[in-house]
């Protein structure tokens, strides 16, 4: 099939000018092509392997994550791809660490905080601070709306003192969960305090942590463009679920996550078989199936970190396309649909086809700052997210019986070949979507 296309190819191209009607068997040739290459029966093939119980629901730092991540490496090795960037494989290692907490003392206004009302956000072995000296300080009233103020917090780039009033004490609580998450290593602390007081006039700070080092992995390949190798065209989806939980009713207790997210893994994977057979991209394109989407975004988040977001142009995050949209098959919503134009480029390019796109219908939901693509956009590319889930109805979300048997492998198809055909004259450096307003820091 690799070489059928590629005589083809070369064929059409020698005669281009002259044979027409040799154009008109290329694109008919095409057509056929992408049937023989995305189809339900490869879907299905990777769909069942990733969401297979042997992957025990691919939950980061557990052995089940990296049994998928050498599945879609196997992938990405049977196609004419490339090492992304400076990695020596298809892996894009990163190491978080986890802080476990040893011993914690904190004074305000030389008074002993009790245990349960501070909780201390860092990733170093040792902290030691007698002052506020290099804190900002940001105090969380009673009024504030604590949700949104407290989640920004904990990437912060500088140390913070946060006063929490102490009428937020029940959802304070909660943040107990977060000392046993992993994070990106960082120099600087956060403290968190719950208080019914003002800005202290002193303020001391001695803690020790036992640190672990975990490493995680996104796996990525690359297809360098023809003349706009330094213009990418990025298709993602994220490999990681949420591993094993409890039994349900049927003693199930493996998280599958067919839908959350093996099908849009599932197209990252064929998208990239097909692109590179078909081998005419002006623009490079960058394939990556990204690790630990369901613990915080972290795998987009270190591989937005490793390349410059001025020089992608469009990235197509695909999240969840195994169940049909609230229109039925053959159409897909896309995420921040109004934020650039690439909607409209795509829609374009479907024009003589039964598949549509359609804006976000779950606008409440905030679902454009909620999967892999947030992180580029933040930074102004137009990154969406392509989705058929019922978000106000998805009966198997986040739960065990999101599992193969519950999608539809010829709809899953057609949706990756209506990304592939709605992408061509971004990929082929006709069409620029235009940029998403940038987040201010
Ligand atoms: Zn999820």
């Amino acid at each position: 099939m690799f070489n059928g296309l590629m005589v083809r190819n070369m064929i059409t191209k020698k005669f281009f000018f002259v044979h027409s009607i040799l154009l008109l068997c290329f694109f008919s040739a095409a057509a056929q092509d992408i049937d023989k290459i995305i189809n339900a029966t490869e879907v299905e093939r990777i769909e069942k392997t990733l969401s297979s119980d042997d992957m025990q629901g691919r939950k980061p730092f557990t052995p089940g994550i990296d049994k998928a991540a050498d599945f879609i490496a196997d992938e990405f090795s049977k196609h004419k791809l490339s090492y992304f960037g400076k990695n020596n494989s298809w892996f894009q290692e990163f190491s978080m660490i986890k802080a476990k907490p040893l011993s914690a003392m904190v004074l305000i206004d030389r008074d002993t905080v009790p245990a349960g009302n501070f909780y201390i956000n860092s990733t170093a072995a040792s902290i030691d601070y007698t002052s506020t000296d290099g804190f900002e300080i940001v105090q969380i009233k009673k009024d504030a709306d604590y949700g949104k103020m407290i989640q920004p917090l904990f990437d912060a780039k500088k140390n913070i003192l946060v006063l929490i009033d102490t009428a937020h004490a029940t959802r304070f609580k909660r943040l107990k969960n977060f000392s046993s998450r992993a994070r990106f290593a960082s120099p600087y602390t956060q403290v968190f305090i719950l208080t019914a007081s003002g800005v202290p006039t002193s303020f001391e700070l001695h803690a020790k942590n036992e640190l672990a080092e975990q490493k995680l992995k996104n796996v990525v390949a690359m297809l360098p463009g023809k003349s706009k190798k330094n213009e990418y065209v990025i298709f993602s989806g994220h490999y990681d679920h949420l591993g094993i939980g409890k039994p349900n009713a049927n003693q199930d207790s493996i998280y599958n996550g067919a839908n959350d997210d093996a099908a849009g893994t599932t197209g990252v994977l064929l998208l990239a078989n097909y692109f590179s057979r078909l081998k005419n991209n002006e623009r490079t394109i960058i394939f990556v199936a990204f690790t630990a989407e369901e613990m915080g975004g972290y795998g987009s988040r270190y591989f937005s970190q490793q390349l410059d977001a001025d020089k992608v142009v469009a990235m197509f995050n695909i999240e969840m396309i195994g169940t049909e949209s609230k229109w039925g098959t053959n159409s897909a919503y896309i995420t921040g649909y109004e934020k650039s134009d690439m909607g409209k480029i795509l829609q374009a390019n479907l024009a003589d086809s039964k598949f549509h796109f359609e804006p976000d219908p779950y606008p409440k939901q905030n679902l454009f700052y909620r999967s892999d693509n947030a992180t580029l956009a933040a930074l102004g590319v137009p990154a969406h997210s392509i989705s058929t889930s019922k978000m106000d109805s998805e009966k198997f979300y986040h739960t065990q019986e999101d599992e193969i048997e519950t999608l539809d492998m010829n709809n899953m198809a057609e949706i990756i070949k209506a990304i592939a055909i709605s992408s061509k004259t971004i990929i082929s450096g006709k069409d620029t979507p235009s940029r998403v307003e940038k987040a201010n820091d």
